[in-house]
C-alpha cells in the first residue's frame, strides 16, 4: 500500500495558485455541505514512529508530504533510522529545502516529485521569484552527490499559461541534462471554490487541448526515433490503451494510496488532511480495517470511465465548481484520452517492428504522479 505521511500543513512557499487560493476569504465563507472538516486535527504530525510500527506492513511505500515534507527533516531521519529498508520512501516537494536532508538519508528516497512549473519565467510567476534557480541549484548538487533515484518534474498548468506544450518542453531540456526524469502535470481546476470563470476557462481548455494536442505530436515523433519520454499522463493512458486495461481512480485514491493525517487517521486523499469526509480508518487499527472510497455520481455513467478512473476523488466528493466548470475539466480529460486511442494503432507497429517495447509504458502506478491531470 501507499501512504502520504501528513508531515506538516505549514509552506515556506506562497504560491498563486495554493496559498493565494487558499486565503481568498470566499473559500471560508462558502459553505460546502458536501465536505465536513476536522477542527481537531493539528498543523504538524502527532503520529508517532510506534504508531506507524504497528500500523505498517514490509514493503509498504511511505511517501513524505505537507504542506512541505522537508521542514520536518528530523521526523523524517527518525523515521528511516527506525525502518530503514524494512519499508520504501517517497516524497512530494517544493525542492527549496532538497539541500538540507543529508545525503544518507536522501539517497533512500528512490522517488522524489519536485514542484517546477516549466521555464524561469512561469515557474517564478506561480511560486516566488528566485525559485527555479534555487531548485535547479538543489537538483544539481543532489545529483553530483551521486543521487541516482527518479525525480519527477511536477507542473501544475495554471490559467495564465495553458500553454502545456511548451511548459514539458521546458522541462524536457532538464530530462536531457540529466537534471529530472520524467514529468507529470496537473491542471490547477476544480480544486477551490471561488476561481471558476465560465469564459475564462473555456478559453483556458481550448488553449489547453490544442497544446495537448501538439505534445503528442512531438512525443511521437520522439518515439520514431527510438526515445520515449516519460510523460505520466501519456505513459499511463497508453499503458492502458494498449494492454486493453481498465483503470480504477488512477492516483490510488481510496483504494491502494491513502493519507496518514497529522491526527493519525486515514484518509482516502493527501490534500485531505483534516476533512473528515475522506476519512477512512485510523492508524491505531489493522491496515485491513480501512475502508475503501470510489468516484460517484456522473462518472459512473461516463464512457471513459474505465480509462480515466474518475480524475480526482477529491474533487469527485467535494463538487466544489458547478456542473459546467465540471463538464470543461472532462472535456480536457477526454480530449487527452483519445489524443492517446488515436495513436494506439501506431504505438503498436512501433512495438511488433521492436522499435519500442510495451514495457517501456510501464511505470509505477500510486507512488505520486496522478496520471489524469
Ligand atoms: S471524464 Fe469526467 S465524468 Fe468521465 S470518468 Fe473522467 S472525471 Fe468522470
Ligand atoms: S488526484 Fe485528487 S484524489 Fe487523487 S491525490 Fe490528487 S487531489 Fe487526491
Amino acid at each position: 500500500m501507499y501512504y502520504h505521511l501528513i508531515l506538516t500543513e505549514f509552506c515556506h512557499r506562497k504560491c498563486t495558485y495554493c496559498y493565494e487560493k487558499s486565503m481568498n476569504p470566499q473559500e471560508f465563507e462558502i459553505k460546502n455541505d458536501n465536505l465536513q472538516f476536522d477542527e481537531s486535527a493539528p498543523t504538524k504530525s502527532e503520529v508517532t514512529v510506534k504508531q506507524l510500527d504497528a500500523f505498517l506492513k514490509k514493503d509498504d511505500v511511505l511517501i513524505f508530504y505537507g504542506g512541505e515534507p522537508l521542514i520536518e527533516i528530523p521526523k523524517m531521519q527518525e523515521i528511516m533510522d527506525f525502518f530503514g529498508d524494512k519499508i520504501q520512501y517517497r516524497m512530494q516537494t517544493n525542492g527549496l529545502l532538497l539541500d538540507r536532508l543529508p545525503y544518507k538519508y536522501l539517497k533512500q528516497i528512490r522517488k522524489i516529485l519536485i514542484s517546477i512549473d516549466g521555464n524561469k519565467k512561469r515557474t517564478d510567476h506561480n511560486r516566488g521569484i528566485g525559485n527555479y534557480d534555487r531548485v535547479l541549484k538543489n537538483i544539481k548538487k543532489i545529483r553530483e552527490e551521486g543521487y541516482t533515484g527518479e525525480l519527477v518534474a511536477r507542473m501544475t498548468i495554471a490559467r495564465e499559461f495553458p500553454d502545456v506544450y511548451n511548459s514539458v518542453r521546458s522541462i524536457i531540456r532538464l530530462v536531457n541534462k540529466g537534471l529530472f526524469d520524467s514529468v507529470h502535470w496537473q491542471i490547477d481546476a476544480g480544486f477551490y471554490k471561488a476561481d471558476f470563470e465560465e469564459v475564462n476557462f473555456t478559453k483556458f481548455i481550448e488553449q489547453y487541448n490544442t497544446s495537448i494536442t501538439r505534445l503528442m505530436k512531438w512525443w511521437i515523433t520522439q518515439m520514431k526515433k527510438g526515445k520515449i519520454y516519460k510523460l505520466y499522463p501519456f505513459i499511463g493512458i497508453s499503458e492502458s490503451v494498449l494492454r486493453q486495461e481498465k483503470t480504477s481512480m488512477r492516483c490510488g485514491a481510496g483504494h491502494t494510496g491513502f493519507a496518514i493525517t497529522t491526527n493519525g487517521m486515514i484518509s482516502a486523499c493527501p490534500v485531505t488532511n483534516a476533512v473528515k469526509t475522506f476519512y477512512a480508518g485510523n492508524v491505531n487499527e489493522a491496515s485491513e480495517s480501512i475502508k475503501p472510497m470510489t468516484v460517484q455520481g456522473d462518472c459512473l455513467q461516463c464512457s471513459y470511465l474505465d480509462l480515466c478512473g474518475g480524475r480526482c476523488l477529491y474533487q469527485n466528493y467535494a463538487r466544489l465548481w458547478p456542473k459546467m466548470g465540471n463538464a470543461l475539466i472532462c472535456q480536457s480529460v477526454k480530449h487527452l484520452i483519445d489524443a492517446v486511442k488515436k495513436k494506439q494503432p501506431l504505438l503498436q507497429a512501433l512495438i511488433d517492428k521492436k522499435m519500442i517495447s510495451l514495457k517501456d509504458f510501464s511505470y509505477e502506478k500510486y507512488f505520486g504522479p496522478e496520471i489524469i491531470p
